[in-house]
């Protein structure tokens, strides 16, 4: 019987579970995942970015781990000394603003993440300019640029993830949670699709944006809602320099990916729930004009692939729900509500929520200000980042 039970095997529950299993106290552990194809999750679908420019100090050193982490992943995922395949392209991330707000949140954050060691450069019109003589700047006031910055592949990174998890005595489960039993304060049982009943000590919910319908089979209600975010692929005829990604204040993001280019624009008005469709006529009417506008070779673009996948968005703040259930059953904790930023956290989300679980607190990076409490008290952290 596991002692430990992950819900949701994407890249959140694997790095909480390989970070478990390498800490070697962690008595069993089991994921439980549906879908060992993650058609559906949100991983596999994922931009990649891994970026230090953030608004919050806990973000930027949680990027910090990542990157780190993720520099060095072929190696720490190895298994049988055959290292884990994946790619981390560190083309660099440029955050546009203009304003004199936006400027000023740009400069403060700019401070606090040079104070903690973040290669972040603060940019002016005619910098931006010879930086990338193809981006048409003309509004732009400031710029925040980590050329150390870039991005991975999703995909490898949770295969590896898994892979490594597994050869650490991990099980992986295939099934899927469709109930939870309780008694007092904790969760005695967990119950299966399958019909299996397992009893463990402690469960910890990565369900992402089903993270709340596992909540509510125990009554736990959380601000997570389902937000669809598109990406688009396409190619020009012109041949320009490199963009690593480049990300502006209305919300437009691009970079370079093989012989084209993805792009996104975050949307924070979207309707609320799944939906697999991709819209067309937005892209035409509103993403390309952005691109268009950023880049004159765009106004001549073929696209090639889009898809659509979804954030489990806090509505609260846009920031992770890490720990137990403040207030609730004692052995019933998340890791959710991730709002675009996962991917990169993982690494520090797994190490955080492995020393929480085995000792009790956050001993590396405290994520503290990250839990339940605040959805209690209707405390949001308050950020001026680039939106997910
Ligand atoms: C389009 C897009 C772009 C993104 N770009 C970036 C980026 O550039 N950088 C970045 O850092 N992050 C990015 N993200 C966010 C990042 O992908 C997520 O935060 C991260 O992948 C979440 O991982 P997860 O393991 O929580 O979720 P998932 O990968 O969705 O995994 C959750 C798993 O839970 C399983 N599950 C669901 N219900 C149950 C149940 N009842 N029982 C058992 N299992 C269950 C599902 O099958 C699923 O596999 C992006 C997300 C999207 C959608």
């Amino acid at each position: 019987m596991p002692d430990i039970i992950v819900i949701g095997g994407g890249v959140i529950g694997s790095s909480i579970a390989y970070h478990l299993a390498v800490a070697g106290r962690a008595g069993d552990v089991a994921v439980i995942e549906p879908d060992p194809t993650y058609a559906w999750a949100a991983t596999p679908r994922a931009v990649g970015t891994v970026r230090h420019v953030h608004g919050t100090p806990e973000n930027v050193l949680m990027s910090s781990y990542g990157h780190a982490f993720y520099s060095a992943f072929p190696t720490h995922m190895a298994v049988n000394g055959e290292p884990a395949g994946m790619d981390f392209r560190k083309g660099g991330y440029t955050f546009m603003v203009w304003g004199k707000d936006a400027v000023a949140h740009a400069e403060a954050n700019w401070r606090m993440q040079t104070s903690l060691g973040a290669g972040v450069e603060l940019v002016d019109r005619a910098r931006l300019r010879q930086l990338f003589p193809s981006l048409n700047v003309d509004e732009v006031d400031a710029a925040l640029y980590s050329p150390n910055d870039g991005w991975i592949d999703p995909h490898a990174a949770l295969m590896g993830f898994r892979r490594k998890a597994r050869s650490l005595g991990v099980e992986y489960i295939q099934d899927r949670v469709v109930n939870l039993e309780t008694s007092g304060k904790r969760v005695s049982t967990v119950l299966l699709e399958s019909g299996k009943r397992l009893t463990p000590k402690i469960v910890v919910n990565c369900a992402n944006c089903w993270a709340p319908d596992v909540c509510a089979m125990v009554g736990m209600k959380v601000p997570i809602a389902v937000m669809r975010r598109q990406t688009f692929y396409f190619e020009v005829r012109e041949t320009l320099h490199p963009f690593g990604v480049t990300r502006d204040f209305g919300g437009l993001s691009f970079r370079t990916e093989g012989q084209g280019y993805v792009a996104g624009v975050t949307r924070l008005d979207e309707p609320r729930g799944f939906n697999w469709d991709v819209d067309h006529e937005w892209f035409d009417e509103v993403v390309w004009p952005k691109l268009a506008h950023r880049v004159k070779a765009f106004e001549a673009l073929k696209v090639i692939r889009s898809w659509s996948g979804h954030y489990d968005q806090n509505e609260l703040d846009s920031q992770p729900i890490l720990g137990p259930w403040v207030g609730g059953l004692e052995n019933f904790h998340i890791a959710a509500g991730f709002s675009g930023h996962g991917l990169q956290h993982a690494p520090a989300v797994g190490r955080g929520m492995a020393e929480l679980l085995l000792e009790g607190r956050f001993a590396s990076l405290d994520l503290s200000r990250f839990s339940y409490r605040r959805v209690v008290d209707n405390a949001p952290i308050v950020e001026h980042g680039p939106p997910a």
